[in-house]
């Protein structure tokens, strides 16, 4: 797969990773790299929003703050994450944890940089939409909190919860559905 073949959600995702992620430019500049539950509560974010068009978020069971809980989590997100890492545009680092579990943290490489400024206008639109302050339209940060992520606006300071963890509101897990075949046949 090459950069031509991006789809618009995997450009998007990049967009994503490059607003929360930077590579060091010299050996003193500090790296920022964004945590899987952060980006997962991101991409959750923009399924919700309708920003990512064709991802769908499953309950999968995760580690966050060293529990173990269902989360709604993107598995075609995962998988445009581990295509570009492939492509060079992503870079993965794995941290251990206080609780010795291992976590995945993210960020954008050089490459991807490059990358990032040529996809279309309305793609770097769509993700800044997403990412507005509800209160003031300002651009938000991320930060992971006991309960859940929250987006706390760099300007007028409101946060707001992604409820990456609220699982009732998948509509399939809440009737199974049992079809003829299941039934008893007296
Ligand atoms: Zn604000």
């Amino acid at each position: 797969m090459d950069i031509t073949e991006l789809s618009d959600d995997s450009k998007r995702l990049l967009i994503l990773i490059d607003h929360f992620s930077e590579p060091a430019h010299t050996r003193k500049e500090r790296e920022i790299w964004i945590k899987k539950i952060p980006l997962a509560a991101l991409i959750n974010r923009g399924v919700r929003k309708g920003t990512f068009k064709d991802y769908d978020t499953a309950p999968t069971l995760v580690d966050y703050k060293g529990t173990t809980r269902f989360a709604n989590i993107s598995k075609e997100g995962e998988d445009d994450v581990v295509d570009m890492r492939e492509m060079g545009l992503v870079e993965r680092l794995k941290l251990a944890t206080s609780h010795h579990i291992y976590v995945s943290a993210y960020r954008i490489t050089p490459a991807g940089k490059d990358t990032v400024k040529d996809f279309e206008k309305k793609h770097h639109a769509a993700i800044s939409n997403m990412l507005a302050c509800r209160e003031c339209g300002g651009e938000v940060d991320i930060e992971a909190r006991d309960d859940a992520p929250y987006l706390i606006c760099k300007e007028c300071g409101t946060d707001e919860k992604v409820d990456i963890f609220d699982i009732d509101e998948v509509p399939y897990v809440s009737r199974p559905n049992f079809t003829e075949i299941w039934l008893p046949l007296d």
